[in-house]
């Protein structure tokens, strides 16, 4: 059976970033760069002052002249047309363009202005030249690569396009995706069960996966288990560029998914993974008459098994598609808070705490019941990765954890 990394890799040689398209910034946030951004000017565009005070020649402070003619106020965003010659200052605010001829501020705390303000009389020197001025091109300089292609937009980058100039960016096109549940027992969420039906919690749970990164979901509804209908639906699914189905995918009679899949065109990459939720994944991609593509992915019906499938396969998928670095999220090593028996001849992903605390960060395995403890998963943030076998794991020992909704840590 095939391992997650191999798996994983499998599609991920298959996904091509999809379409870009112009937004205006404030339509940017969460978005992912698709254009390389470069510094279009020295940043600060002029020697900025960085306190509120008086701009003079360091030399003459340090020469002993204590006593200074104020030529002229300036004030942010109002640059001075003075020359500051010998025992000459102009008055000077934060932020605001330093006059020709000077090289430092005196802080307005080491100033007495004259009544009429005409002069000033400046102590606390000497100052050395440079002293409360940032250079102009100190923060960027021209041409100078800010940003690269596939990283998310947050309102930091947001500010550093605004401060370059970009009033609109170009970014990925969001990725279409259907959604379609399988499965006779399944009413929708809202109707009361019958004996024996249940709700289908998967459809909405993977739109909402899908929506958090970057898709843009559409359901299709329930198919029930019979070839026709499901034919219907999984040919509507595959105009879109992921489909990703729910249940029918294991090895039951009813299990037409895989069988569907392939009538319809969609050739088979790979079914059945070494791992715990999660293992009937079935994976495989249709390329249309145009060359479009759509990825297709047979979670199993249990719920817990579909959302662990999505982050370990569907999140980098989508991420490749969106062209958003890593695809991969990687995994981090966090020390247990309390020991942990891990069972089962699977690698396993267990539903876990991710506690920030004084001390440092540490991970806890919530209690869980198996892949349908759909509860286990809200007291959850992350998963942690158990190797197969039987082991203890001790109280501090360090595991493997990937935090969940596309939280990715640096790694060096
Ligand atoms: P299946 O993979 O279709 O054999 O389903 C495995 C288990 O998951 C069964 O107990 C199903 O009832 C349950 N299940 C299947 N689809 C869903 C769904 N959309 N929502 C909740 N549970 C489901
Ligand atoms: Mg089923």
């Amino acid at each position: 059976m095939l391992s997650v990394s191999e798996a994983q890799s499998i599609v991920l040689a298959d996904v091509v970033p999809g379409s870009e398209e112009p937004v205006s910034l404030d339509r940017a946030l969460g978005k992912t760069l698709r254009q390389e951004i470069v510094s279009p000017s020295e940043i600060p565009r002029f020697h900025k002052a960085l306190m509120d005070g008086f701009a003079i020649r360091a030399a003459d402070f340090s020469s002993g002249i204590a006593e200074f003619r104020v030529l002229e106020m300036v004030v942010a965003g109002a640059p001075s047309n003075c020359d500051v010659n010998e025992g000459e200052c102009v008055q000077i605010m934060t932020g605001a363009p330093l006059p020709s001829g000077a090289d430092v501020v005196i802080p307005v705390e080491q100033s007495v202005l004259s009544d009429d303000r005409s002069s000033v009389r400046l102590s606390g020197g000497p100052a050395p030249s440079g002293t409360n001025v940032m250079p102009r091109g100190t923060l960027m300089r021209s041409g100078e690569t800010l940003l690269e292609p596939g990283c998310e937009i947050r309102p930091q980058e947001i500010a550093l396009l605004a401060e370059c100039g970009y009033a609109e960016v170009r970014v990925s096109a969001a990725p279409m995706v259907a959604i379609l549940a399988t499965g006779d027992e399944l009413v929708s969420a809202g109707e009361r069960p019958r004996p024996g039906q249940i709700v289908n919690t998967n459809a909405p749970m993977l739109s909402a996966q899908v929506a958090r990164s970057g898709g843009v979901p559409h359901s299709l509804g329930i198919a029930r288990d019979q070839r026709d209908h499901l034919t219907d639906l999984v040919r509507a699914g595959l105009e879109h560029d992921f489909l990703i189905l729910s249940g029918g995918v294991s090895a039951g009679e009813r299990d037409l998914v895989p069988s569907v899949l392939t009538e319809c065109g969609v050739t088979k990459k790979f079914h059945k993974i070494n791992m715990k939720p999660g293992k009937p994944l079935w994976y495989g991609i249709r390329t249309s008459h145009s060359g479009k593509n759509t990825y297709v992915f047979g979670t199993p019906g249990n719920p817990v098994s579909g959302m662990v499938c999505f982050e370990l396969f569907i999140r980098p998928a989508l991420r490749r598609f969106l062209g958003l670095k890593p695809d991969r999220i990687p995994t981090i090593s966090v020390p247990l808070s309390q020991p942990h028996v891990a069972r089962g001849g699977r690698p396993t992903y267990h539903p876990a705490r991710l506690l920030w605390e004084e001390k440092g960060a540490s991970v806890e395995p919530v209690p869980w019941k198996g892949s349908s403890d759909l509860r286990a998963t809200t007291l959850a943030n992350c998963l942690i990765c158990f190797p197969a076998g039987d082991r203890t794991f001790e109280f501090g020992q360090c595991v493997e954890v990937l935090p969940w909704n596309g939280t990715c840590f640096e790694t060096a």
